[in-house]
C-alpha cells in the first residue's frame, strides 16, 4: 500500500472517530426556551439600554466582517499566487536559503504580514470599545498586549513551524502520519499548559480572598462533587469593564477563574450563579471534550493538507513543487483560513449546546432561577451584549445562547421545577 492509500484510510478512521465522538459528547437535545418567554425577558431591559448595545454592535459589525473578508483575501493572495512563496524565499535568503530558516522565518513573515495588514481594523475596533466604555486600556497598554501576543505567537509558531518542516524534510513520504500525531499531541499539551504558561503573561491570577463568598463557592463545588483547590481572581479590570468567568486547564491545571470586575459589579449571589455554571463545565469535562475534538480535528486537517498536496493545479497557483516545502506556507495559510471560516459556524453551534448544558447545571445546583436570571441580565448589561441579536448572526458566530434565551431557559426551568 502506498502512503497515499494509508493516508486515505487514516483520514476515514479519524473522521469516523471525530463524528462519533461529537455525536456522543455534544448535548444535542435541548428544547429551546419558548420565544414568548424570550420576549418577556427582553422586556426587562430598558429600551435605551437595548438601543445603546445595538448601536455598539452596529459599529463593531462592519469591522468584524471587514476583518474576516480582509483576512481571507490576504490569505488567498499569499497562498494562491506566488506572493507567499516569494516572501518565504526572501526571509530565508540571509541564511543561505536553508530550509529551516525558510520554515521558521518565512512562516513568521507570512503570518506577520497578514497581521500587519489587518492591524488598522484592530486599532479602529479599540477606539469603539473605548468610546463605549468597555475597554479601560490606554493605547500604551493596548500596544503592550499586542506585542505580547505577537511574542507568544512567534514562539509557539516558530516551534510548530520548525517541528512540522523538520518532519516533512526527513520523512517526505510519511510526514502526514507524524504531523497528524504531532498536531493532536500539541492540542492536548496546550490545553494543559496554556493556563499556567500563557494566561499569566496577560493577567495576574490571585486566589480569591478569604471570606464568606470564597467559603460559599468552595462549599458549592464540594456539594457538586467537583474538586476545586481554589477559585482564582483575574485582574481583568486593568483592561476591561466587562464581567466574565471561565474554566480552563486539564487535571492538575484545571482552574475556575472569575474576573475581578465580576466581584465589584455583581452581587455575591450572582457570582455564585456564574460559578455554578463554570462548575457545570468542570463536571461535564467540557475542556477535555473540546480538547479531544480539537486533537482529532487537527489530525484530520494535517491529512487533508497532505492529500491536497497532490492537486497540481493548486501547487501551480502557489508556485511551489510540493505542499510540504516551506515555500508553500502561504498556501497552508490559505487552506487553513478557508477551513476555519467553514468550520466556525459548526463550532459555534456545538459551543452553544455545551453552554446551555452548563446553564442547566447552574440552575440544578443553585435551585435559584431568579438569581440566575439577574446574573444574565447583569452580564448582558455590563458587557453591552445585544440581549436578542439577529438570528442568522447568532447562528453563525455566537458561542453562547443569547441573553434572552438564557433568561427564558431559567423561567422554563423554574416552571418545570415548580
Ligand atoms: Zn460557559
Amino acid at each position: 500500500m502506498t502512503p497515499r492509500l494509508w493516508a486515505g484510510g487514516a483520514l476515514i478512521v479519524l473522521l469516523v472517530a471525530l463524528i462519533g465522538f461529537v455525536a456522543v459528547a455534544v448535548p444535542w437535545h435541548r428544547a429551546p426556551a419558548p420565544r414568548a418567554d424570550q420576549l418577556a425577558a427582553l422586556g426587562q431591559f430598558p429600551a435605551d439600554q437595548v438601543a445603546r448595545s445595538r448601536a455598539f454592535h452596529a459599529e463593531l459589525r462592519p469591522l468584524s466582517y471587514a476583518g474576516m473578508l480582509l483576512g481571507l483575501l490576504i490569505a488567498l493572495a499569499l497562498g494562491l499566487t506566488p506572493l507567499g512563496a516569494r516572501l518565504v524565499e526572501l526571509a530565508g535568503r540571509p541564511f543561505g536559503d536553508h530550509w529551516l530558516a525558510r520554515a521558521v522565518l518565512g512562516g513568521l513573515a507570512v503570518v506577520f504580514v497578514a497581521e500587519l495588514l489587518t492591524l488598522p481594523l484592530a486599532i479602529w475596533r479599540h477606539t469603539v470599545v473605548v468610546r463605549y466604555g468597555i475597554s479601560t486600556q490606554t493605547w500604551g497598554s493596548w500596544a503592550v498586549d499586542l506585542l505580547k501576543s505577537f511574542g507568544v505567537g512567534a514562539v509557539l509558531g516558530g516551534v510548530v513551524l520548525a517541528a512540522f518542516f523538520t518532519v516533512t524534510h526527513f520523512a517526505p513520504r510519511w510526514w502526514w502520519a507524524f504531523g497528524a500525531a504531532g498536531a493532536a499531541g500539541l492540542v492536548v499539551l496546550l490545553s494543559f499548559v496554556l493556563p499556567v504558561v500563557v494566561e499569566p503573561i496577560f493577567n495576574r491570577f490571585t486566589p480569591m480572598a478569604d471570606g464568606p463568598l470564597r467559603s460559599e463557592l468552595l462549599a458549592l463545588a464540594e456539594r457538586d462533587g467537583v474538586p476545586v483547590k481554589d477559585v482564582l481572581v483575574a485582574d481583568a479590570s486593568r483592561r476591561t469593564r466587562a464581567v466574565n468567568a471561565y474554566v480552563s486547564g486539564l487535571g492538575p491545571t484545571r482552574r475556575i477563574v472569575v474576573y475581578d470586575t465580576m466581584l465589584t459589579e455583581a452581587t455575591p449571589g450572582e457570582v455564585v450563579s456564574v460559578t455554578a455554571h463554570e462548575l457545570g463545565h468542570a463536571k461535564d469535562n467540557d475542556v477535555l471534550t473540546g480538547t479531544i475534538m480539537g486533537a482529532l480535528g487537527s489530525a484530520v486537517a494535517v491529512i487533508v493538507l497532505y492529500l491536497l498536496g497532490s492537486w497540481t493545479g493548486l501547487l501551480r497557483l502557489a508556485g511551489v513543487e510540493s505542499i510540504a516545502e516551506p515555500r508553500a506556507i502561504g498556501l497552508l495559510l490559505a487552506v487553513t483560513t478557508v477551513a476555519g471560516l467553514v468550520a466556525g459556524p459548526a463550532q459555534s453551534f456545538v459551543s452553544r449546546r455545551v453552554e446551555a448544558r452548563a446553564d442547566s447545571h447552574a440552575l440544578e445546583l443553585t435551585g435559584d432561577p431568579a438569581t440566575f436570571e439577574a446574573m444574565q441580565r447583569r452580564l448582558g448589561t455590563v458587557n453591552l451584549a445585544d440581549p436578542d441579536p439577529p438570528s442568522w448572526e447568532h447562528a453563525m458566530f455566537a458561542s453562547h445562547p443569547s441573553t434572552v434565551q438564557r433568561m427564558a431557559a431559567a423561567r422554563a426551568w423554574a416552571q418545570g421545577a415548580r
